[in-house]
């Protein structure tokens, strides 16, 4: 069980749950989360929450109990440039940003493509996390792609729902295990996350569990610990 859960969406991103905010920190407490951070979907998502959603984080309670509970984003990147679905003024009113590719705005890249999109959401300044690169609808090159995330101070996410059988994310499993080959060999750290939806999965994470396991990946890589 995760104690930092920073991958997590509510009611607001608009599928998956009719879990709301307050629902997800009384089961992150009940779990014993230290930290439950919320990322709804950004705006390019079909029904997701809108910019004044995220333009109003700031009003929203920062803890409940001992759990502290954070908000970003998981903004869409939207082109080969790595263009995001929300703009600077919203990010850096934000605690973090995950920057993720999705199929409902790129249906699928080549190799080539595929890093340079990621390569452009990690210049953004507000992008700290790449969510789930393990989708083989935008293959990368490992090895390129965790030196370029060390270049700019990205950490990649280590995803529990493209790991989990029947994903449909396909080439999860194959792809991650591929990443985190070459963060063993850069001593590069990953985030590890649910990415729940609504409570039920909150911290909850047995298939990321399982292959650091067998991958022996060390404790202080993990980023989750560190937080
Ligand atoms: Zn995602
Ligand atoms: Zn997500």
């Amino acid at each position: 069980m995760l104690k930092v859960d920073i991958h997590t969406h509510s009611i607001a991103s608009g599928h998956g749950t009719t879990d709301r905010l307050m629902d997800m920190a009384d089961e992150a407490v009940s779990r014993g989360l230290k930290i439950l951070g919320v990322s709804e979907h950004g705006p390019r998502t079909l029904g997701s929450a809108s910019l004044s959603y995220f333009m109003g984080l700031k009003q929203l309670p920062r803890s409940k109990g001992s759990l502290i509970i954070r908000y970003g984003a998981e903004c869409n990147i939207l082109d080969v440039n790595g263009s995001l679905d929300l703009p600077d003024h919203v990010l850096s009113r934000l605690d973090y940003v995950i920057a993720s590719i999705h199929p409902q705005n790129i249906r699928s890249l080549c190799e080539a493509d595929a890093l340079r999109a990621y390569e452009g959401a990690m210049k953004n300044p507000y992008v700290k996390f790449i969510g789930h690169p393990d989708d083989e609808r935008y293959p990368v090159n490992y090895e390129v792609f965790i030196l370029k995330c060390m270049e700019n101070e990205c950490v990649p996410e280590l995803n529990e729902v493209s790991l989990a059988p029947g994903s449909y994310r396909k080439g999860g499993l194959k792809n991650a295990r591929e990443m985190l080959k070459y963060c063993l060999k850069y001593s590069y750290p990953i985030l590890v996350s649910s990415d729940s939806h609504g409570r039920k999965n909150i911290g909850n994470t047995p298939c990321c569990d399982e292959l650091l396991k067998e991958l022996a990946f060390p404790e202080n890589l993990i980023i989750n610990n560190l937080i």
